[in-house]
Parts: C-alpha cells; structure tokens; sequence
C-alpha cells in the first residue's frame, strides 16, 4: 500500500491522504488568510471523508471541476455537513482565489454522494472500507481500508470519554462530549494513520470544566449580565446547547450553528442521547435576526451561543459590540483561539478588531476547554492497543516531536512530511 500526504502531514487544516494513487481519503481547506489547500488536485477513482469539519472537506467540490467524477463515500451527516460548509465558503468567498470551485461543482457532489453507516463495510476504487463511529462530532469516522494485502486505519479526529472513575462525585456524571459517545471502536490494522491535535495537551475532566463554566454563566446572569459565547457552529455549538439545557440556563443560538442543529435534528442515531438532543433545542431560542432581534437580546439575561468561535465573523460582530462596555456582561470563548485571531488577541490584550474596528472590552472575558479532540492520554490509550503496528502521525503542530515520544514508549511511530508517501 502507498500513502501519499497531500496535506495535513506536520500541519493542522488541508487534510488530503491519497491511497494506493486511486483512492482520495479527505480533502481539506486550512483557514488561514489567504486560506490553502492540498498541494495538488489528484483525480481519484473514488473519495472517502471522516467528517463534516472544513479541515477535511472544505475542498471537496474541487475534485468534480473537471471531467473526473469520483464517488464520495461518507456518513449522511458528514454529506450535509460538506455541503453546508461550501455553500458557505461560495458565499464568503466565491469567484475568488480562495475559493477554488463554483456553484456547478457543489452541485455535482450530490449527483456523486454516496452515505453509508458506520460498521456497514463497502467497496472504493478497489478496496473495502468500513466506517466506524470516532465521537468527534455526529458523523465522525474513523476509517479502515483494506486493500487486499493491507489494512490501514485513518483516525480522522477522534474523542475518548474518560473512564467513569473520574466523572464519581458529581450528581451528573459528565465522561465526555454530551453531543456525541467517544469511540470506543479497536479495528484490526496493520498501520495506523492518527491525528495528534491535541498530543501535548492533558484536558480537565469534562464534568469540572462543564462545573465551572455553568457556575460561571449563572453568576452573570444572576447579577443582571449577559453571556455571549462564541462558538464553533459544527459540533461546538450543540455541545453548548446541551448544557445550557441540561442546568436550565436560557439561551439563544445564532449563526450558521442554526441551520447545523436543524440539520442534525434529522439523525439521532448520530448523537449520544437523541432525547436530550430534542430537549436542548426546544429549550433553546433561535435568532432569526430580523428586525432588529439581536440588539434587543443582548440585555435578556441570557446565555447568547454564536459563530464565529474566535470572533472573526457572524453574529458575533453584532453582540460583542453591545456587551463590551458593561463589566458586569461577560465573554465565554469555549475552545482553542488561533495566533492572530480577534479570539486570541481578546484573551491576551482585552482589546480585538471586531468587523474592522479595534475594540477595548470591559466586559469580563473567559476560556473554557470544551474540547471535541482526545488529549494526550487519550492518544496514548487508543494507540495502546496498536502496539504492534505502525503508526503514522498527522494532524498537529508537533507530530515530529510527539512520534519521538511514541517511538520511546516502544511504539513505532513517524511524522510524514507534506508530498511524503509511505509504502507498506
Ligand atoms: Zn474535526
């Protein structure tokens, strides 16, 4: 088998794994201004996604530009979630060069769609792929590939709950993601491909950061304040929402997280607890944004959970404004903020370009892990049980260093570089 790294390799952004030069695993855009994609545009027999995040599908309608029209396999969330998310890259950035198709080649990625569940095995360009389930977000993959005499396992982004030892103490026990059950699937492999985002990272129990944030929210409401909290609209924002239902904490939801929860309503096999997931959202408000709603919001005493997640676009631009000069209002940023975002810059300066102009805040500003990645425990616990194969690292800042750390814990572990391609 040969696997050549068109992106992703030693970076975060543009996944693009291809396989045995016929079949396309992911095929991502990395943010960045201007945003990049996979070093070339190969043209596949076929294409199989792990999930609906912009890192591993925003480029996917590329692909069917021209006469090539590979099938895409993925899970029926990952397809909608594709496609939401191109419609969205057209709209910010169509006819540009940061944005490289149009709106006949997202069209045409319908006509190719292919869905299939996790565990149901099916046939691409040749090799049998299974799906099973990676508690990322709902859709989320890992996926096995078999050519015949190799079976590689690509991770894509996984999450492992914690063991339910450490959830003891608290009246809800809280293992992991509310939105989605961390995998728990060990296929076979003979060489294993995986993502390393958060390999030096060791995440507070769910239930403690969950703790703090709630206690957090109800003491600026109580006092007459405002939470606004920025949040990713795939994944990050249903978390949110689960919580805010779970401790009966009012909120409203605003930006494309919207459409993404009413999309998502149509599969409740895809998330942990269908019945909650129906509760958290009749339990939320959602802002349509008309007639001047979100200005009449911003002083409800409320929870308001919105895109973008580092304030660089969304809803956003319109509550942080409002809020920013109360300090009894409060901002809630709920994960990672890159270098050089409005996100970042507000955590470390108290001031952020917001919709082009430099903003002081007084309103108070926190951070919270509500991370949808396994930390480095969970890395080294699912790699556990590949000891015997090797292992590929991907998908973070530090994958040289972190397979140095695998290869001393006696686990044989490389770091591919961008064009790289590794034959077994
Ligand atoms: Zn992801």
């Amino acid at each position: 088998m040969d696997i050549r790294f068109l992106g992703g390799a030693r970076e975060v952004g543009r996944s693009a794994i291809l396989v045995n030069d016929a079949l396309l695993l992911d095929f991502g855009m990395l943010t960045a201004n201007p945003p990049q994609f996979p070093l070339e545009t190969p043209d596949p027999e076929a294409v199989v996604v792990s999930h609906g995040h912009l890192d591993h599908v925003g480029t996917i309608p590329t692909l069917l530009s021209g006469d090539g029209r590979p099938p895409i396999h993925w899970t029926p969330p990952t397809a909608e979630l594709a496609r939401t998310l191109a419609r969205d890259t057209l709209k910010l950035h169509g006819g540009s060069y940061n944005c490289p198709f149009t709106e006949p080649d997202l069209k045409r990625v319908t006509q190719v769609s292919e869905t299939h569940d996790y565990r149901e095995p099916f046939e691409a360009a040749g090799h049998e792929i299974t799906f099973y389930n990676a508690g990322h977000i709902p859709g989320s993959a890992h996926v096995l590939v078999d050519d015949g005499e190799t079976r590689l396992l690509y991770t894509g982004d996984f999450h492992i709950d914690a063991a339910s030892s450490e959830a003891n103490g608290h009246a809800d026990p809280v293992v992991g993601q509310r939105l989605v059950a961390g995998t728990t699937a060990r296929p076979d492999a003979d060489i294993v491909l995986c993502e390393s985002t958060y390999s030096d990272v060791d995440h507070e129990p769910r239930a403690t950061v969950e703790q703090r944030f709630v206690e957090s929210v109800e003491t600026t409401l109580w006092d007459g304040g405002t939470v606004v909290v920025p949040a990713f609209a795939i994944g990050r924002t249903q978390e949110l929402m689960l919580v805010c239902a779970a401790h009966d904490i009012p909120c409203y939801v605003d930006g494309m997280g919207t459409q993404v929860t009413e999309m998502l309503r149509q599969y409740p096999s895809y998330v942990r607890d269908g019945e909650a997931f129906r509760r958290a959202i009749s339990h939320a408000r959602f802002v349509t944004g008309r007639d001047g709603q979100r200005k009449r919001i911003v002083d409800q005493k409320a929870a308001i959970i919105t895109t973008s997640g580092m304030l660089s676009g969304g809803p956003a631009m319109t509550y942080i404004p409002e809020i920013r000069r109360n300090p009894a209002n409060k901002i809630a940023m709920t994960g990672y903020q890159v270098e050089g975002t409005p996100g970042r810059d507000l955590l470390e300066t108290g001031s952020a370009e917001i919709d082009g102009r430099v903003m002081p805040v007084s309103a108070q500003v926190e951070q919270y892990d509500f991370s949808a990645h396994a930390d480095r425990d969970g890395l080294f616990e699912f790699l556990e049980s590949y000891r015997d194969s090797p292992v590929l690292i991907n998908h973070g800042d530090r994958c040289e260093a972190f397979a140095e750390e695998l290869r001393a814990d006696g686990i044989d572990a490389s770091a591919p570089e961008l064009g790289d391609v590794v034959s077994v």
